[in-house]
């Protein structure tokens, strides 16, 4: 195994044009791609590169905790991808398994997404980073919602990374228990952690860590300040009609161009 923080101390993660580190990454889209609502997502996905957005993400096969809940569609696939021809916006999404993870690396998906129940899966860290090793694909690592010490988190990114390609992005978005009112217990506060402790970028997702869009702007703001490289954030032109957590947790475009700024004020504090 490589010793991997001082193998990598100088590789630079790149995403969406944008080097992470010189300049704040900024992730957004549905949580779900609606296969029968194609329309919906250009236009979202419009909308937020008109706001500042470098990345789209966009749900096409989805971790439900409920079995009889929408679980997704490989028919969004198509629209995930159109959507990044249209805009120019490499695109992110959720791989569970070894299928979906062939068909979305087929496809050219830009950013495989490993989810909070999938970040302690180890066959498949292995198998993505086996996978992923030879190409520019970045890899964004949920932390666990259960997961505890920060050493977890890292190890579960040096399954990836072992395989020889570095291109990994961590991604704080709440544990369980959470935290009153909150869907999960905020962690953007072990951002400054993880950046002493490994290589790698954090980009911080508040959606999924507050879980109401009222809060996402502040946690935001907060990621910001511990020092997080982007955010990936739950946005849609109407939350109200969204799959999955749209309705709930998704920010407008429009709240979304006020948190860039925001957010971009912080980060020139540095
Ligand atoms: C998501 O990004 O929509 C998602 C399901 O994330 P998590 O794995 O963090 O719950
Ligand atoms: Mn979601």
């Amino acid at each position: 195994l490589l010793d991997v923080k001082s193998e990598l101390k100088n590789h630079r993660v790149v995403f969406g044009g944008v080097e992470l580190g010189k300049e704040l990454l900024f992730i957004g889209g549905h949580c779900t791609v609606d296969p029968k609502e194609p329309s919906l997502f250009y236009e979202t996905a419009d909308a937020l590169k008109e706001v500042g957005v470098q990345a789209l993400r966009g749900g096409v096969w989805k971790p439900r905790t409920n079995p009889y809940s929408y679980q997704g569609d490989v028919k969004a696939l198509d629209i995930l991808m159109e959507a990044s021809r249209r805009t120019g916006l490499p695109v992110n999404a959720e791989v569970m398994d070894e299928e979906q993870l062939d068909i979305a690396l087929d496809a050219g998906v830009h950013m495989l997404q490993v989810g909070t129940r999938n970040s302690l899966n180890y066959s498949l860290l292995r198998q993505i980073g086996q996978k992923v090793a030879g190409r520019e694909t970045v890899v964004l690592l949920k932390r666990g919602r259960h997961m505890g010490p920060v050493n977890e988190f890292i190890s579960a990114a040096e399954y990836i990374v072992n395989f020889g390609n570095p291109n990994v992005v961590l991604c704080p978005r709440g544990t369980l228990p959470g935290l009153e009112g909150y869907r999960n217990h905020p962690d953007e506060c072990i951002t400054p952690l993880l950046k002493e402790r490994t290589w790698a970028p954090v980009v911080v997702d508040p959606s999924h860590s507050v879980g109401k869009a009222l809060y996402v702007e502040s946690c935001s703001m907060a990621a910001v300040a511990y020092g997080a490289d982007g955010l990936c954030i739950e946005a849609h032109l109407n939350p109200s009609i969204g799959l999955g957590d749209d309705p709930k947790q998704a920010i407008t475009p429009e709240a979304f161009g006020k948190l860039v700024a925001k957010c971009r004020t912080i980060w020139e504090l540095k």
